[in-house]
């Protein structure tokens, strides 16, 4: 087998070779200081200034001032965050907008239910979520507007966000956080389990608006309270170190890249090429997608003929070095995962398998 193979897994998920090559090499011996990075105080001026470091690089990135937004590296995935926010925002008697898209915006529905009302301010299930809605039916005064960015189990991502006005608006970007670039200033929280596009499992990113942080409730539990680690500047308790390290090294790999203009330049090539090859082969490769302008950039959806058909794909595509193609478990068929760090050469390695498999098929 060769060092690298093709990882088409979505999540934990490929990372920057170079980012997983110098992390190893230069974790152990960190600074120079005699100790690997997993051995050294979250007190220590060392590990203060990677920490920082890596917060600064990921508002840099985004276009964003730390007057302005606090950047939390909390452990207990993105899903904790489905009651962690409306924990917070949502008081009992008033109401939440919910754009539902997906298996994980159920999940964020359900968790707010426990705390205040929901409204499900558009919803694309009844088509099993092969499109992201275009008109939302918002609540005037609401607690906030959920959203999920990109729909990691069914292949879309929303390109055109609610106009909210003075509500604040609130996404689950975990599965296509910092691959495009947006104007993050009209969000008011965004987070992200960082194991899909930014980093190992461990880790959540939470980029919130200081401003409205102040405005959460008080009787929330420490450590779910937002205003808890914004105090402590994320440092309240022990924060996940290693994956937050290598999340620093991948902030230093976009910036390199020459930041989210670049990455997105290649992601739209990349998604291009294979979508375009399935367009033009659509009666073997169906695009479970039904709207083009709903498609993500970084999970691509499709079906084969037959299922068994699929499960062959699956299989030979491991044993050519494409691994991961496998949807996931909830909606079936074969989804093909390319977030950043996937080079061009193993979307083209997919294509070329693709193209060898029907034609033998
Ligand atoms: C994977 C995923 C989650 C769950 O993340 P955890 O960190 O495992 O809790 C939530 N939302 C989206 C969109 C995801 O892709």
């Amino acid at each position: 087998m060769p060092e690298r193979i093709h990882n088409f897994f979505a999540g934990p998920a490929i990372l920057p070779y170079d980012v997983i090559k110098k992390s190893f090499t230069e974790a152990v011996n960190f600074n120079g200081l005699g100790m690997s990075v997993l051995e050294i105080s979250h007190r220590s001026a060392a590990f203060d200034s990677m920490f920082t470091e890596a917060q600064k690089n990921m508002l840099e990135i985004m276009g964003l001032s730390n007057d302005d937004y606090a950047v939390l590296f909390l452990g207990g995935g993105a899903s904790t965050q489905f009651c962690a926010l409306p924990f917070n925002f949502l008081e009992k008697d008033k109401t939440a907008d919910y754009v539902v898209t997906g298996g994980w915006s159920k999940k964020a529905v359900k968790e707010a239910k426990f705390f205040g009302n929901v409204n499900i301010a558009a919803s694309s299930e009844d088509a099993n979520f092969s499109f992201i809605p275009k008109r939302f039916d918002l609540t005037p005064g609401a607690a906030y507007v959920h959203t999920t960015s990109n729909n990691t189990l069914v292949g879309t991502q929303i390109k055109n966000f609610p106009q909210t006005g003075d509500v604040p608006l609130v996404s689950d970007m975990s599965s296509d956080f910092l691959s495009r670039k947006l104007n993050f200033s009209k969000f008011s929280l965004i987070y992200a389990g960082a194991q899909k596009n930014i980093g190992p499992s461990g880790v959540t990113a939470i980029v919130i608006k200081r401003s409205w942080a102040e405005k959460a409730r008080r009787e929330v539990p420490t450590m779910l309270a937002y205003t808890t680690h914004i105090d402590k500047n994320s440092l309240f308790n022990t924060p996940p170190s290693f994956p937050v390290y290598i999340v620093g090294e991948v902030m230093k790999w976009i910036l390199e890249q020459g930041g989210l203009e670049a990455v997105e330049i290649a992601n739209n090539r990349k998604a291009g090429l294979l979508y375009e090859y399935m367009d033009e082969n659509s009666d073997y490769y169906r695009c479970t997608v039904t709207d083009p302008a709903s498609r993500s950039l970084m999970n691509v959806t499709f079906r084969l003929p037959t299922e068994e058909l699929e499960k062959k794909f699956i299989a030979e595509g491991t044993e050519n070095d494409l691994i991961g193609l496998k949807g996931h478990r909830s909606v079936g068929g074969c989804r093909a995962s390319i977030y950043n760090a996937m080079p061009y050469e193993g979307v083209e390695a997919l294509v070329n398998f693709m193209k060898r498999f029907m034609a033998a098929n």
